[in-house]
């Protein structure tokens, strides 16, 4: 009788008090989200969330103001966790009959939240990265504004002279030669914000407090001695506000030049943030995610300078899975874990802003099933080639979180 009261005791509901914004997708990922709800949430928590379906049919039927109004409710909310969704392409348009081809719902939301994108690698003991020395995963954080991405071009087809003028609005006129061309050749012009700059900045430092990991950020400062200068000069100013809650944490702000970065990265144990400027984060990120082995082990956080969180998988909506799927309706063996990351990721944020510890262990708890599960070599079809030191056993995406909830149940009991 005892044991059986105790057991009711134990599975009864965790209480939210905050509502997510849950935020569905498109194709395989939307199928895993379902799945994952269903079996690894809702039986062990009075799930609050504000739903918004970001799934292209319904961002077309509202004219995109669905994805407008979800990073709205994440600005009221502070917390989000969303599904991967297609970003219509001239395919899409057809395969979809769009009424017009709507912008990446990420970017949209990453706009209105003004946030920094961190990509974390999920690790397991039995995927080695290709860098031997990596024990921790490294989180890129990337500036997604200005510099390259946002550059004017011309062609010089001949000789003559180019010049960068600036005309003030209230007088400040400057005016220097970039070169005297004595034949044909190129010239760019590129910009970036103090605004955007200290943004990011407050992101970086926000996130490394939250993840309690020191926070590298590099640029090439000594050639750049205005552009790349003013990055290094506002991340100085903007770390004092956090310099006492770094040093409480004992992690460290760490600036050095890109090309030290690089070789000191490679040479790490990992465990730490590496924020990048624009074009660098771009091509570092494709490099770490790369050597850390698979795009389906990745997580993504957005965060915004004012401290509110987007959590998602890295990769897409698994197109190529969802139409085998259709086809012949046989469940696929795609990867949840980035997803299942970015549930536990949503819910361990809503615990710690609303003080429910049982929140926070639960995330704990899934995470630790999801790795029970990993560690004993049962796993999808992409990760049976990786694994080393184990015998793994692949299995369709249904058995495996099937595996997981087993494994959460016994955390839980
Ligand atoms: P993708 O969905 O990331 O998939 C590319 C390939 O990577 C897959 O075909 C698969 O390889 C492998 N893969 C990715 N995630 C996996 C997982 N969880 N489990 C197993 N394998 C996985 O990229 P995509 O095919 O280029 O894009 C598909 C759609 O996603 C596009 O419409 C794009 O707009 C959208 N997208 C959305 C986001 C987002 O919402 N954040 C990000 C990127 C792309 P195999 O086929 O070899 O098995
Ligand atoms: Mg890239």
């Amino acid at each position: 009788m005892a044991a059986a009261i105790h057991k009711i005791y134990t599975m009864a509901k965790i209480k939210m008090t905050t509502p997510l914004v849950e935020m569905d997708g498109d194709e395989m990922t939307r199928i895993l989200w379902q799945m994952i709800k269903d079996d690894l949430i809702l039986p062990f928590v009075d799930l609050k969330t504000e739903y918004y379906d970001l799934g292209l049919v319904k961002r077309d039927e509202t004219r995109d103001q669905i994805t407008v109004d979800a990073a709205e409710a994440t600005k009221k909310y502070g917390v989000a966790v969303k599904c991967a969704t297609i970003t219509p392409n001239l395919k899409r348009m057809d395969e979809y009959k769009l009424h017009e081809m709507w912008k990446s719902p990420n970017g949209t939301i990453r706009s209105i939240l003004d946030g920094t994108v961190f990509r974390t690698p999920i690790t397991i003991p039995s995927i080695h990265p290709v860098v031997k020395n990596w024990d921790e995963p490294i989180t890129i954080a990337r500036h997604a504004y200005g510099d390259v991405y946002k550059s004017v071009e011309i062609r010089a087809n001949e000789p003559g002279v180019a010049k960068l003028v600036f005309d003030g609005e209230n007088g400040q006129h400057e005016e220097v030669v970039i070169h005297n061309f004595k034949g044909a050749g190129v010239i760019q012009g590129m910009h970036n914000l103090d605004k955007s700059i200290r943004s990011f900045a407050h992101s970086c430092f926000k996130f490394a407090i939250d993840t309690k990991k020191s926070l590298w950020f590099s640029t090439k400062d000594t050639i750049s001695k205005k552009y790349d200068a003013q990055f290094r000069i506002i991340f100085e100013e903007v770390f004092e506000e956090y310099k006492a809650k770094f040093e409480e944490l004992g992690i460290e702000y760490f600036y050095t030049l890109i090309d030290d970065a690089v070789a000191r990265v490679i040479r790490s144990k990992g465990g730490f943030i590496w924020a990048c400027k624009n074009y660098d984060g771009d091509v570092m990120s494709d490099m770490v995610s790369t050597a850390f082995g698979s795009l389906a082990m990745m997580t993504s956080v957005l965060v915004s300078p004012d401290g509110k969180y987007e959590f998602e998988a890295a990769h897409g909506t698994v197109t190529r899975h969802y139409y085998k799927y259709m086809e012949d309706h046989q469940m696929t063996s795609t990867n949840p874990m980035a997803t299942i990351f970015a549930w536990s990721g949503a819910l361990r944020k809503r615990g710690e802003m609303d003080g429910i510890k049982e929140l926070v262990n639960f995330a704990d708890q899934l995470e630790g099933a999801c790795f029970d599960t990993l560690n004993e070599g049962i796993c999808t079809k992409d990760l049976a080639g990786l694994m080393e030191g184990i015998t793994p056993k692949s299995v369709n995406s249904d058995v495996f979180i099937k595996e997981i909830r087993t494994r959460l149940e016994k955390r839980l009991a």
